[in-house]
């Protein structure tokens, strides 16, 4: 039913249905047929929206994300399709349905007006409510049939958002992922230069990570992880927005604040980290202590989201040249 996925085609439907409609209303006839088609378009756009954000969803989870996502996407989108089809066919059923109709009006037409005879105007009207009496029915049938993908779709559509919002959550600490934080960077920036206000992007490292894991192990190292996301967490305000870029590389986009509140803010985070006392839970040995390195940047003038980026990563290489465990703030004066 690839027909029915044409907008043109969608389009010439919705034309075809509104003639049909001025033609019962010229004529002065009941024509149910016409609103139900007309629900079942509207019903196939709304899946044809669904659709469009599925595939645009779908994309960006092929992009970044693992392999049961990307098949999770594909399979709401086959039955984002199927449910499509079958409005699809019930639509193009009914369309038929409407044509014999017609036909049985035409024919009416035909015979009565220029008919005399008693018996000859009653079979014509028996026909006549026969025909109107059958489309009714079907035309109950098809409300039923498009209330009931309508429920499907609506079910689609909350299990979609769900699937979009697992696309922009770092799968282990649950923080924003790189996407998101790209996508909410980029409007943080135009909120900040919309409101004249200030805005800073604090980016953080952990550092010497591959040590911590050659020497505790990988799911020590992703404890560590959970532990400095939860940290971001409770440290930042309403508003923040705290994300794992990738590795042991995190950032925290920090709209309406000042460079000084960044680094206060910044400091209690790495002060806390620093002080944190990690032991091994089996053995009660204690490792030492882990700390991670800061870069901060307050939003200029001049700045798109890939500037301001680069120069919180430059502020952040050079934490980790001068020593580990410090913050740079860009000197801005
Ligand atoms: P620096 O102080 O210069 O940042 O050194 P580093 O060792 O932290 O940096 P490097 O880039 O050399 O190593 C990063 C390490 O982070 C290597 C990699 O195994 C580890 N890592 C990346 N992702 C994960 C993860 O999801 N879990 C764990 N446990 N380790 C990870
Ligand atoms: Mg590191
Ligand atoms: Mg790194």
């Amino acid at each position: 039913m690839r027909f029915f996925k044409t907008p043109w085609l969608q389009l010439a439907i919705v034309i075809l249905i509104a003639l049909l409609g001025m033609v019962g209303a010229i004529d002065n006839i009941q024509n149910p047929y016409a609103l139900a088609c007309i629900l079942g378009l509207m019903a196939l756009g709304f899946i044809g929206m669904g659709l469009g954000e599925l595939r645009g969803a779908g994309a960006s989870a092929h992009s970044s994300d693992g392999a049961n996502l990307k098949d999770d996407f594909e399979a709401r989108r086959a039955q984002l399709d199927r449910e499509l089809d079958t409005i699809a066919n019930l639509i193009q059923s009914h369309l038929d349905a409407n044509g014999r109709y017609s036909d049985s009006l035409a024919q009416a037409d035909q015979g009565l007006l220029p008919s005399t005879n008693p018996e000859k105007v009653r079979a014509i009207v028996r026909l006549l409510i026969d025909a109107n009496e059958k489309m009714r029915r079907e035309t109950g049938e098809l409300s039923t049939s498009l209330e009931k993908s309508r429920s499907q779709v609506a079910a689609l559509r909350s299990k979609l958002v769900e699937a979009q919002a697992i696309g922009m959550r770092d799968s282990l600490t649950s923080l924003s992922n790189r996407r998101a934080f790209d996508s909410n960077l980029t409007k943080e920036i135009a909120q900040a230069r919309a409101q004249g206000t200030e805005m800073c992007l604090m980016m953080g490292d952990l550092d010497h990570f591959k040590k911590v894991n050659d020497n505790y192990g990988h799911p020590f190292g992703d404890r560590v992880l959970k532990y400095f996301a939860e940290l971001l967490l409770k440290h930042i305000k309403d508003g923040d927005i705290a994300a794992r870029l990738g590795g042991e590389e995190f950032a925290v986009i920090l709209p309406q604040t000042t460079l000084e509140s960044a680094t206060r803010l910044t400091d209690q985070i790495r002060g806390r980290l620093e002080a944190q006392q990690w032991m091994n839970a089996q053995s009660g040995q204690l490792f030492s202590k882990i700390t991670a390195s800061f870069g901060i940047v307050r939003l200029s003038e001049k700045d798109d989201s890939e500037t301001l980026v680069k120069r919180a990563d430059t502020m952040l290489y050079e934490a980790k040249r001068t020593g580990r465990n410090r913050i740079i703030i860009e000197d801005t004066a």
